[in-house]
């Protein structure tokens, strides 16, 4: 079965508001699908991590450089053509988006794996260790208002994500150290017994992070999600043998040997891989088996549209328990509640995760269709359609 062509579709639309994280606030959300067609008429569906201008580079990637060097060769060797891109391409970058545009290649080369022998990419893997996967819910960004004003709503917004039915909620922190503190707080006594986590995308020093992570050790959260710059191997190092909390991260680490410095350095209690930019689900399935090499265990960072939460579905239950055991440690699946029509209303089967969630006391069901177990809704994607 032949590749015949490998065309991406960069969707774009207006949001309902502005959010913000700790590095830039933002008012249109994108989405980067990428298709793969075969001579035996099979279609594979894959995601590319990326927003914006980002994502119109990397479609740049996938059409002129990755389609050129993978057209004509086997569907089904989607392992030699993850080797054959890579390696034309480690003189052009080891990292970033030419390996953001290879993922989402890769991951329609598995959907295609999939749907060319009728069984789920999960099965294909291996199998399912659960059919259904507990979910968190994230929200309380960051928004032009005075701190008073995010105390307040990040409480209400708390309260809400776990009324909802998610077993755990994420906020993000970024106004400063001591502010964010109350944020925090205000949190912590809004989610009752349920879970929290923080996420700073990468905002603080080491001293500072230091700060807010002893608060969180105080008020029991549950992980502090990338408190340094990615490549500040020693903070996270400090921070995680010198906090109780959690320390998360790696969303923005790449292939099997970016992971192999950040697992080596110790500096992680819980992975965040991210199937979409790391290399694939040819990749992340090394990473994973690093990262269990290292007994770390991983939750999968998940954004973007509903072909990226397909995927990562078919990941979750293909994670084995590490260590295993009566109950076992479990992994979950990340979910923004903002608001989001390129995953919700893309398919042509909506996954209704939310639905889900507060049906199934907050957990949601792994596709069985073959592939990756959805299809996109073609009208859907030309009305969002930008390049
Ligand atoms: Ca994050």
């Amino acid at each position: 079965m032949k590749i015949t062509g490998i065309m991406s579709h960069v969707l774009d639309c207006a949001m309902p508001e502005e959010l913000g994280y700790s590095q830039q606030y933002y008012a249109r959300r994108t989405a980067h699908l990428v298709e793969v067609t075969t001579d035996e008429g099979l279609t594979g569906w894959g995601e590319c991590f990326g927003p914006g201008s980002v994502a119109l580079a990397n479609k740049g990637i996938v059409e002129r450089v990755i389609a050129p060097m993978a057209v004509g060769m086997d569907a089904l060797d989607r392992d030699v053509v993850w080797h054959r891109v890579y390696n034309l391409l480690r003189d052009h970058g080891q990292k970033g988006m030419p390996i953001q545009a290879l993922s989402g290649v890769d991951i329609a080369l598995w959907d295609i794996a999939g749907k060319a022998v009728g069984l789920p990419v999960h099965k294909l893997i291996g199998g399912a260790h659960r059919m259904d996967v507990a979910a968190y819910g994230y929200g309380m960004m960051l928004k032009r208002e005075s701190v008073e004003d995010h105390v307040a709503r990040f409480a209400d917004e708390a309260a809400a994500i776990i009324g909802m039915g998610f077993g755990a909620a994420k906020m993000k922190t970024g106004l400063g150290p001591r502010e964010d503190v109350r944020l925090c707080e205000a949190v912590a006594k809004a989610v009752g017994e349920a879970r929290f986590m923080v996420d700073a995308n990468h905002c603080y020093t080491t001293s500072d992070a230091f700060y807010v992570g002893q608060a969180l050790d105080e008020l029991g959260a549950y992980w502090f999600e990338e408190p340094v710059a990615p490549e500040d191997l020693e903070g996270y190092r400090e921070l995680r043998a010198g906090l109780k909390v959690n320390i998360s991260g790696g969303e923005v680490e790449f292939t099997r040997w970016g992971w192999r410095r950040l697992l080596e350095n110790r500096g992680l209690d819980i992975a965040q891989p991210e199937v979409c930019a790391l290399g694939g689900i040819s990749e992340y399935l090394r990473v994973l088996a690093l990262a269990h090499a290292h007994f770390t265990p991983v939750v999968n960072h998940v954004w973007g549209s509903a072909v990226s939460v397909a995927t990562n579905l078919q990941l979750l239950a293909a994670m084995p328990p590490i260590p295993g055991g009566l109950h076992p440690w479990e992994p979950m699946l990340e979910f923004d509640t903002t608001e989001n029509r390129f995953r919700d209303l893309l398919l042509l089967e909506p996954l209704d995760i939310q639905g889900q969630v507060a049906r199934n006391g907050g957990r949601v069901a792994i596709p069985t269709g073959p592939g990756l177990g959805v299809e996109p809704d073609r009208d859907f994607i030309r009305q969002y359609e930008i390049a």
